[in-house]
């Protein structure tokens, strides 16, 4: 089974599940592993589930006969979060919405901000001008709102200065009561000796393919389980890996579409060329081409649904990203709202082609001549 839908982590889930249940579960936890395997997202529902009162009520004292008899899948089944207390209520996070932070009042998250080389040393142990009196070891170290426990999640564990660390040692150390402290790192390697020598080290192995093509169906990034699992080939087990092969160098074709969209008129053979150049470069898999096209096609539509909108209502100033290329259109006066729908019609035409396989250099050149003639 994969633990509230999370790949690659029963093992470790039923280590804590057992450890709640004869309440020795410990107060500093360091996961390892690659980027984009599932560490935060467990650490998550990890949090979620130890929040939830009736999880962190629960425990069992047990003879060592019954101890044996338990396997592991009941013991995960007990230990899921109730979905109905109040604590449970507050954790509004949903493991399927990806990046966004849980609202618990006794749950605090800190990273590295994108602009930051390091863990600034005020997310700790708070502002210079008010050190110690905020900041997560601050928070740790209060009263628990909810009047259960307190977990902390610090993750980019990896980009710890020595101040930072040293800051945190004490929490470490001796954690407050009831309270827990997730650190999150890439390697062992990267964490700093006497803040691995403090926690419990928990590691995490990159997703199998399979898991990762139905981590991609499920998250809906793909539309067939065939594109989905030439994604996961191509990532080496890291979900974030995936996420970068799907977008990789769409959003800067982005711009090199809209600029030849909007030309007037419109070189079909360049820009046919430029077109089968980036489907190419998806790589030899014919399925990763056609997604690749298939994105390009929708874009596309999109921005003549724009071009129409704007052609309609000329005094109107465009906005959002196709703005600067539907004022050169509006502008040149060339081209009619008819011309935009007409424009449409064609993209259609050629995605309902991509959908039936005909070859894709042939669509591309029959689409961008198309268009070439329509803006004539
Ligand atoms: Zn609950």
């Amino acid at each position: 089974m994969a633990w509230q839908g999370i790949f690659g982590v029963d093992e470790v889930a039923s280590r804590f599940a057992r450890a709640n249940r004869r309440r020795r579960l410990g107060g500093s936890f360091l996961f390892i592993g690659p980027g984009g395997v599932g560490k935060r997202t467990f650490a998550f529902a990890l949090a979620k589930t130890l929040l939830c009162s009736r999880v962190s009520s629960y425990s069992e004292v047990e003879t060592s006969e019954s101890e044996t008899r338990r396997d592991s899948a009941a013991e995960l089944e007990r230990f899921q979060p109730c979905r109905k207390c109040e604590n449970c209520k507050q954790f509004e996070w949903n493991v399927d919405s990806g990046a966004k932070v849980p609202t618990h009042p006794d749950f605090h998250y800190v990273c590295k901000p994108a602009d930051k080389s390091l863990l600034p040393l005020e997310l700790l142990i708070g502002e210079k001008d008010a050190r110690s009196r905020s900041g997560l070891c601050f928070e740790l170290n209060q009263t628990a709102f909810m009047g259960g426990r307190k977990i902390a999640v610090v993750d980019d564990a990896d980009f710890f200065n020595l101040e930072g660390a040293n800051a945190l040692l004490k929490t470490l150390e001796e954690p407050p009561p009831r309270s827990i402290i997730i650190l999150i790192g890439t390697s062992a390697a990267k964490q700093l000796p006497t803040i691995r020598s403090r926690c419990q080290t928990f590691r995490f192995n990159s997703l199998s393919n399979d898991a990762l093509a139905e981590i991609l169906l499920r998250q809906k990034k793909v539309e067939t389980p065939e594109e989905a699992a030439a994604i996961a080939r191509l990532s080496a087990g890291s979900l974030e890996e995936a996420e970068k092969a799907l977008d990789a160098d769409f959003s800067a074709f982005q711009q090199i579409l809209f600029t030849e969209l909007s030309r007037s008129p419109m070189k079909g053979v360049e820009f046919a060329g430029k077109l089968c150049e980036f489907v190419d470069a998806a790589g030899k898999e014919a399925v990763l081409r056609r997604r690749r096209l298939r994105n390009a096609f929708q874009e596309s539509l999109a921005f003549f649904r724009a071009a129409f909108l704007a052609l309609e209502e000329p005094d109107k100033n465009p906005v959002g990203k196709y703005a600067p290329y539907l004022s050169q259109i509006v502008e040149n006066g060339r081209t009619s709202s008819r011309d935009a729908l007409d424009c449409v019609e064609l993209t259609l035409d050629a995605m309902e082609k991509v959908d039936r396989n005909v070859n894709l250099p042939y669509v591309v050149e029959a689409w961008a001549y198309d268009l070439a003639a329509l803006s004539r």
